[in-house]
């Protein structure tokens, strides 16, 4: 469904992507894990059309996201994108954080936007937070708020760069629930984290990323238990010191 064909992204003379390729089936959860600065969050950025790529080609289904007249908004519609920090507009209530993208680029009415909003915001455990402004949010919650804006978009895959490492462990978790809800649900994800729970409980596969390059990928059993790179050794007893 997603396929990247031998990407490279150079940063002046940095190459930050060299090379990579990768699959991912529909339905299938691929985390990606990596040392800081291994362009993880430069690989999703490509994926949703935020950053240009050098060369190489991104695919989802028959749609080129990478080609110069595919319109990026609509590959920001079917490839949600969840980050690290938390962009919500601050002055905007969470509904309207959601529904904004609906009257913008799905041309929702203002009443199926509303809709579709409070959907959004029950499915992620926020029906009682629609009329909050994010400053009246825990992290968590904001968190979440930005899952359900993606979400309202219908996306067909779900991207997550560091969705929880700004959040407190317990605040962490209601993030990694619905992280693992839509798991359950089937939806197709790219994952970029650290915590190894979810990963170990919802991926099909690991992908272990050093300096733009894939060193190593499997199935999480095999990528933690039998590693065949002494990176990937490392990597991991250097994440489980953390
Ligand atoms: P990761 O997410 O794995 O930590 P990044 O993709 O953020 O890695 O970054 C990979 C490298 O690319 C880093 O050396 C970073 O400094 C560089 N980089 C990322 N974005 C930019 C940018 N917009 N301009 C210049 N350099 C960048
Ligand atoms: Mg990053």
């Amino acid at each position: 469904m997603l396929r990247i064909d031998d990407l490279w992204k150079s940063y002046g003379d940095e190459e930050v992507l060299r090379g990579v390729d990768l699959e991912v089936a529909r339905g299938d959860v691929e985390v990606l894990v990596g040392p800081s600065g291994s362009g993880k969050s430069t690989l999703l950025r490509c994926l949703n059309r935020l950053t240009d790529v050098d060369s190489g080609q991104i695919y989802l289904d028959d749609m080129e996201v990478t080609a110069p007249d595919t319109n990026p908004n609509i590959v920001r519609q079917q490839i949600g994108m969840v980050f690290q920090d938390i962009n919500l507009f601050a002055h905007l209530t969470a509904r309207k954080n959601v529904t904004l993208g609906l009257r913008k680029v799905r041309d929702f009415s203002k009443a199926e936007a509303r809709e579709r909003a409070d959907a959004e915001l029950a499915r992620v455990g926020l029906a009682d937070q629609a009329d909050s402004y994010p400053a009246q949010l825990s992290g968590g919650q904001k968190q979440r708020v930005g899952i359900a804006r993606a979400l309202a978009m219908d996306p067909e895959v779900m991207l997550f760069d560091e969705p929880t490492s700004a959040l407190d462990p317990e605040l962490s978790n209601e993030v990694l629930d619905v992280m693992s809800e839509l798991v359950a649900e089937g939806m197709t994800m790219v994952v970029v984290t650290h915590e190894m729970r979810f990963a170990r409980g919802g991926a099909t596969g690991i992908t272990f990323l050093a300096e733009g390059e894939i060193v190593e990928r499997g199935p999480p059993d095999q990528l933690f238990e039998n590693p065949t790179h002494e990176r990937t050794v490392q990597f991991f007893q250097s994440i489980r010191h953390d």
